[in-house]
């Protein structure tokens, strides 16, 4: 079987668990090498690799923080050193910490645009400078449907993945003339742990307004990825897709 990215490489951060892993196996189907970063459940990201390898792909782990600059230098590095090259980035590690605006403390404010933002500013940074070398790169951003409307109890994520949304817009005109694309993926509600978290009562008033009537599944933002860095979307850059049911049509 061939594929679109035989022989390429991929970076795909906080691929362990949710949309990355799917990301992860999707890459892997596509028959991409892969860099998978995790942050702290080596149990979950030996699961995948095994699973990885089951569908005779290949992937490395390696462990790290995207919010310090050092780890997301290590985790980027480890595509060349143990592939030799790095042809896509895919910034998806992210987190939240929901609160209302006056009872938001300011760490868990500046803890979320660590790991959204500049997560996504250390890694792009980093893995650019590689692509620039090899004038072609493909960068996708996992930013939010909550990026473009806002969402109440989330002014700290809202403005992460807002933020995400002008980086990508800004670092596609930058890195265009030398082949990199730089897209964002907006994502409505997804099944995930981090979705897991709603109550039967949000989840209820959330589902009302989708009118496909139900929450995504991770593969459905795995193959939007997948199509995004792959030659047929090779004249697409600075653009932001919503997966996310029909919501605010
Ligand atoms: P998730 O919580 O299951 O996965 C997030 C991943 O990021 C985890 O593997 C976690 O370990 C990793 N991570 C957290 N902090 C990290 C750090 N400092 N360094 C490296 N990795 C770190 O959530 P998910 O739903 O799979 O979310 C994936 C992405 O999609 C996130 O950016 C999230 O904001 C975005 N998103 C999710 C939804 C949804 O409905 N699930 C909607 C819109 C956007």
């Amino acid at each position: 079987m061939s594929s679109a990215l035989t022989g390429q490489t991929a970076v795909i951060t906080g691929a362990v668990r949710g949309i990355g892993r799917a990301i992860a196996l999707r890459l892997a189907k596509s028959e991409a090498n892969l860099i998978i970063n995790y942050y702290q459940n080596e149990a979950a990201a030996l699961d995948l690799s095994r699973k990885i390898a089951d569908l005779g792909g290949h992937c490395v782990l390696v462990r790290g923080d995207v919010s310090h600059p050092d780890d997301a230098q290590k985790v980027i590095q480890s595509s060349l050193e143990n592939f030799n090259r790095l042809d896509i980035l895919v910034n998806n590690a992210g987190i939240n910490r929901d609160n209302l605006l006056l009872r938001m403390k300011e760490d868990e404010f500046s803890q979320v645009i660590a790991v959204n933002l500049l997560g996504t500013f250390h890694c792009t940074k980093y893995a650019s400078k590689i692509m620039m070398k090899g004038r072609y790169g493909r960068i996708v951003n996992i930013s939010s449907v909550v990026g473009i409307a806002g969402n109440a109890g989330q002014a700290n994520y809202a403005a992460s993945k807002a933020g995400i949304i002008g980086f990508t817009k800004s670092v596609a005109k930058e890195l265009g003339t030398r082949n990199i694309t730089v897209n964002a993926i907006a994502p409505g509600y997804i099944k995930t742990d981090m979705t897991n978290q709603l109550s039967d009562d949000q989840k209820g008033k959330i589902l009302s307004r989708i009118p496909l009537g139900r929450f995504g599944l991770p593969e459905e933002v795995a193959n939007m990825v997948n199509f995004l860095v792959s030659d047929e979307a090779n004249y697409i850059t600075g653009q932001v897709f919503r997966i996310d049911g029909g919501m605010e049509i």
